[in-house]
């Protein structure tokens, strides 16, 4: 392409997470990035988005960020973000989300925002990225934004299959090199813990076990023996080669 690529670089942590921060800036060097968050923190919220009030979304100064990035904020779910950048800034040449604060593996995805920003550039039929770095307690994101930036400028340059999407993990530290793997099977095993507030009535906090995830070619263990992990994964949902046995099994409606 001959003018300079357009990136949107969103993500659920909120716009004031140095992990945006981090990524908008990577984006900076290979094209001009509008920066579009949520006002506060919305992971976890998943795929969600606004529409039983107006959205508001204010320019925000934010410091230390390259010139050609322009930064928003948006009183919305990271998918209204997507949205926002897309139909009302102008359509990006791509779209990358993060650098999450905590990895997202295996079935992480069904519940992540940062997934989500994804999932939305995607079903606009925009190429798009999810990045997420492990925690640890200095959450160091330069690693992660430098190959973020390589890495984009490939799907830039490449483009991506009809609903593909790609997801990515980064190690903590000094990542050894890079995997392509499947999505895993790491999940929370939900608790919930009761407790009483002062008046005596309950509250609840709910929270999740990680579970270990055994298998050799997935994101989960390409990122705990520290390898930047690169999932593709495919939004069409649908388990083709279950589908005749369902049509074996499922019952007419009369008779
Ligand atoms: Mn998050």
């Amino acid at each position: 392409m001959n003018r300079k690529p357009l990136i949107l670089v969103c993500n659920d942590d909120g716009v004031y997470s140095p992990g945006i921060k981090a990524l908008a800036n990577a984006m900076s060097t290979i094209g001009n990035v509008h920066l579009v968050a949520p006002d506060i923190e919305q992971s976890g919220v998943g795929h969600g988005i606004t529409i039983r009030r107006p959205l508001r979304m204010h320019p925000t100064k934010l410091n230390h960020l390259e010139k050609n990035v322009t930064a928003y904020r948006v009183d919305g779910t990271p998918t209204d973000c997507v949205v926002m950048g897309v139909q009302v800034l102008g359509r990006p040449d791509l779209v990358v989300s993060g650098i999450n604060f905590g990895p997202n593996l295996g079935f992480d995805l069904t519940h992540s925002g940062t997934f989500a920003c994804a999932i939305e550039g995607t079903h606009l039929g925009i190429p798009s990225i999810a990045f997420s770095l492990g925690f640890s307690d200095d959450m160091d994101f330069t690693h992660g934004a430098s190959y973020a930036a390589k890495l984009a400028a490939r799907v830039i340059a490449h483009g991506l299959p009809r609903l593909t999407v790609l997801n990515v993990n980064f190690p903590v530290g000094k990542p050894k090199g890079v995997r392509v793997t499947v999505q895993g099977t790491h999940h929370y095993e939900d608790n919930v813990e009761k407790r009483l507030d002062p008046a005596g009535q309950p509250y609840y906090w709910v929270g999740g076990t990680p579970s270990v995830d055994e298998e050799p070619s997935s994101d989960y263990a390409a990122v705990y023996s520290g390898f930047v992990s690169v999932t593709p994964l495919l939004l069409d949902f649908t388990h083709r080669t279950y589908l005749e046995t369902v049509r074996e099994f499922t019952p007419p409606l009369e008779g």
